[in-house]
Formats: structure tokens, sequence, C-alpha cells
């Protein structure tokens, strides 16, 4: 049983916001949600806590995809790095700032989402529930005025420990109601979780040759990356994130299971839509 005490700063923020109703809330929940979660039980439990709405944030992946893609439409021949990782946006800060410029100036798919949210609903209160612990550093300093809490789906587990939320066992008790379903559903961006899922959902797969667009995941493999990203002329994308494998690696996940497993049951999810 989990102990109020041992709750991060951010999960204590959402557990008061449960007690007494005290804020409408909307939950963004990652894509790699389904690694940890099975659906549609995680609409049922969050919406169990005190959550009015449930989205997926693959819905704002959509939004990421398009703004890249407008941008390599409009400068053609410039190079861009992608955005949606704080981690490496971060390690370009700090040790290859030369870079930052070839940083794309767009909306990870926590801030497009959060700003999806902010039309649909404006007022509600906004929490992000992923695999990320610098998501919470891309809330709290680079994202601000988007006022964001983010949790990840260990300090989320820790919650519904808390509030004794468990899902129902039996499969065949799961009816998929209406009231079970995402508020605002993904698509193709239910790949973005695994290493080069924003590559392949926004088509830039097909749309530059091989030598055009590079996809890395894992620490050793971004610096090498970034450290040679000037001097490779044909490249335009480096689609990059920073944990081996991907979001489905990230350090605030639950799972034990293999990474197989995880890009399995993300496929899976992903050829459901
Ligand atoms: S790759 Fe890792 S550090 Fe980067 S956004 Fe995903 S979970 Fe966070």
């Amino acid at each position: 049983m989990e102990n109020v005490q041992n709750l991060s700063k951010e999960a204590s923020e959402l557990l008061d916001l449960t007690h007494n109703n005290k804020k409408d809330l909307v939950a963004m929940l990652a894509p790699s949600f389904i690694v940890d979660f099975d659906y549609p039980e995680i609409v049922r439990m969050l919406k169990k806590l005190g959550f009015k709405y449930v989205v997926e944030v693959a819905r704002g992946a959509e939004m990421t995809n398009s703004q890249l893609l407008a941008l390599t439409k409009l400068h053609p021949d410039r190079k861009y790095i992608t955005n949606p990782c704080p981690t490496i946006v971060r390690l370009i800060k700090s040790k290859y700032p030369q870079l930052l410029e070839y940083l794309a100036p767009i909306d990870s798919p926590m801030s497009a989402t959060a700003k999806i949210v902010d039309k649909e609903w404006p007022g509600l209160k906004k929490v992000f529930i992923g695999p990320c612990l610098m998501k919470k550093f891309e809330a709290n300093e680079d994202r601000k005025e988007l006022n964001i809490l983010a949790i990840t789906f260990r300090d989320l587990q820790q919650v519904f420990d808390i509030k004794k939320i468990k899902p129902r066992a039996l499969l065949k008790l799961r009816r998929v109601s209406k009231k079970n379903e995402f508020d605002i559903i993904g698509g193709h961006t239910r790949l973005y979780p695994i290493s080069g899922g924003l590559a392949q959902s926004s088509g830039i797969t097909k749309k530059l040759t091989d030598a055009e667009y590079d996809v890395i995941s894992g620490p050793n493999n971004a610096n090498k990356a970034l450290s040679e990203f000037l001097s490779k002329s044909e490249l335009k994308i480096l689609d990059i994130l920073n944990c081996d494998g991907g979001c489905i690696n990230g350090p605030g996940m639950n799972s034990k299971a293999s990474l197989d497993e995880r890009r399995k049951r993300v496929i899976d999810f992903y050829e459901k839509k």
C-alpha cells in the first residue's frame, strides 16, 4: 500500500485536486500509456479518480507533425532536430548550444494537446500523464504559460493505490461503454513513443531519402548524432529521443516488460485505431 509521504510533489498535487472535486480535471494521456494500463479500463479508472475528460496526447502529436511538415515545406533546405524530448532539448542547451538554432520551433505533443484542451474546455485543469520525469520540467519551466501539471505513470499508479482504484479483474466485465472511451482520440501518432514514431507517423520516411532523415534513440547514440549533425550535409531531419527505444522505455513507467513486449503493446493498440 502506498504511503502519501512517498508521493512526488506532483502526485500529491493531483491527490489534493481530486479531494472534494476542487477543480474539473482533464487527463492528457501519453501514447505509451498502453504499456502500463489497459484501454478502455484506464479511462474508467481516471474518471473514477475524478477526471471529467480523458484525452490522447497522440492527438496533439498530430499537430506536432503538421507543424514540422509546414516548416520543412517553408524552408526545404533547412536542417531540423525534433523537440518532443525535453532531455534532448536540455542536452542541446548545455552541451551543443551551436545546435539550438536547429531545434524545430514547434509544439511538443504535450504542449499541442494542452492547447487543444484549452480550446475545447477553457479553464479546466490539465494533467499530463506520461512515462517521462523530464516532462515535469517542460511543464514547469519551458511551457509554464500552459499551466500543465505533469505526472508519470508511476505517480498515477501510486495515486490509484492510495484511492484504492483497481482495474476490474475479468476481461468480460470490461464493457466498452461510451463513457469509458477517450473524449479526444489520436490516430497514426499512437506510434510516437516508439523510436522513429514521429518520422513514420508524419510521413517523413516516405517524403525524404534515407540520407535526409535519421532516427536515433539512447543517450550514447544521441550524443554521437548531435556531434555529427552539422557534418552530415544531406541530413534534414533528426528524429531523436533520449531513452533507448523511445518513450516506451521512459523512467516513469511501471512496466517490467521487455522492450519488444512494450513495442508490441503500442503497435497492437495503434492497429486498433
Ligand atoms: S525519450 Fe525518455 S526522456 Fe525523452 S521524452 Fe521520452 S521518456 Fe522522456
